[in-house]
């Protein structure tokens, strides 16, 4: 173990706008010591997810911002390679939260054990993970789909979007996607089986999405902000429910004129009396045992399906967030820190 070496990524610089690759550094420091209660991980996988952007900054958000010259945070799946904790045995699979790094200590109370039988290992950062869960709670919770109405969803072919869809399905309702390019809309499409998929690339996206929406919308699960919401907004029907998930579209802070359109949106929550719900996915933590079993049945039967886009090497993590910030991933993105 003494001549063993820990590569890790951490935060070098702060962004103004979109990230760089000198925005982080690659550093390689002995490995870290289990003590009492921890133990000793192997990351085999690393989740890059869109609020690590907002991590990166240093301004009052849910969760506190990665200290300069910090690990970058994220979700992992790693194999046990010694355990000072009675729950864990080495060469055991379990999910963490142990950041950009090849090896980590955790305590032991804070692992989710994986069993590679149930399902493929890299699920609990996707469909099966957080991103699933978002999916899961803010849809049902806040968005309650009925039999027949239309639900829209934007970043459509990501883990949340195309969870979404595929749910609102299962609950009888139609569902339109949003997604950029003609890849992602035959994945959307084809693959996971919603009713209609617009590209939001097209010059007559809003055009598109209203010829994809006879009956209005019901529910719109924001993922994006920005010039999808524009072209949402006049769609929405009364009573129209507005999970707000996230704004990727502003994350890079590209300027946005919805400001400027402020008057008009609220304007519109009043007559159609609409319901914006803003929220952070583990308000809803007591409902994660419904949700594990709800998915993993419907991964089962195949009502749900999935797409992962895996990178291989720490190392290409700067630049695969970077990508996952315009679009360039397709499907839930993961990093391979180590063979499995
Ligand atoms: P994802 O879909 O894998 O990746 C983000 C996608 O957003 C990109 O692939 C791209 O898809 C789209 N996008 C990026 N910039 C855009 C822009 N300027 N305009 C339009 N589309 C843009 O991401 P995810 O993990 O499923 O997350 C989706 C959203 O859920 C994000 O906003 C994320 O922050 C949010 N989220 C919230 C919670 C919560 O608890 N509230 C938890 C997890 C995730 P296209 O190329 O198809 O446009």
């Amino acid at each position: 173990m003494a001549d063993r070496i820990n590569r890790r990524i951490v935060l070098a610089a702060r962004p103004d706008g979109r990230p760089k690759p000198s925005d982080f550094r690659l550093e390689q420091v002995p490995p870290p010591i289990p003590a009492d209660g921890q133990v000793l991980l192997e990351i085999l996988y690393l989740s890059l997810d869109p609020y690590m952007r907002g991590r990166m900054d240093d301004a009052k958000s849910y969760a506190p911002p990665v200290a300069l010259d910090a690990v970058m945070e994220g979700g992992t799946v790693g194999r046990v390679l010694e355990s000072r904790h009675p729950a864990h045995t080495p060469g055991d699979l379990v999910l963490s939260h142990s950041g950009w790094q090849e090896q980590a200590v955790c305590h032991g109370d804070d692992l989710r054990r994986l069993d590679p039988a149930a399902a493929p290992v890299t699920t609990a950062l996707g469909v099966l993970g957080m991103p699933g869960f978002t999916a899961y709670s803010g849809l049902l919770t806040i968005g309650r789909p009925k039999a027949g109405e239309t639900v829209v969803v934007a970043a459509a072919s990501g883990p949340v979007g195309a969870t979404v869809g595929q749910i609102a399905r299962i609950q009888g309702a139609r569902a339109v996607g949003i997604a950029g390019g003609p890849e992602k809309c035959a994945l959307v499409k084809d693959e996971f089986g919603f009713d209609a998929v617009v590209d939001h690339k097209a010059p007559d996206f809003p055009e598109r999405l209203a010829a994809a929406c006879p009956d209005g919308i019901d529910v719109y699960f924001e993922n994006v902000g920005g010039a999808i919401w524009d072209a949402v907004a006049p769609l929405l029907n009364t009573f129209a429910r507005i999970p707000v998930c996230g704004l990727i579209a502003q994350y890079n802070g590209i300027p946005d004129r919805s400001a400027d359109r402020l008057g008009r949106h609220m304007w519109d929550v009043l007559r159609k009396s609409l319901t914006v719900r803003g929220f952070i996915q583990r308000e809803f933590a007591d409902q994660r045992p419904a949700f594990y079993e709800a998915m993993a049945g419907w991964l089962r039967d195949g009502r749900v399906k999935y797409r992962e886009d895996i990178v291989n090497g720490l190392e290409n993590a700067p630049e695969a967030l970077i990508g996952l910030l315009e679009g360039r991933n397709l499907g839930k993105l993961i990093v391979r820190v180590a063979q499995a």
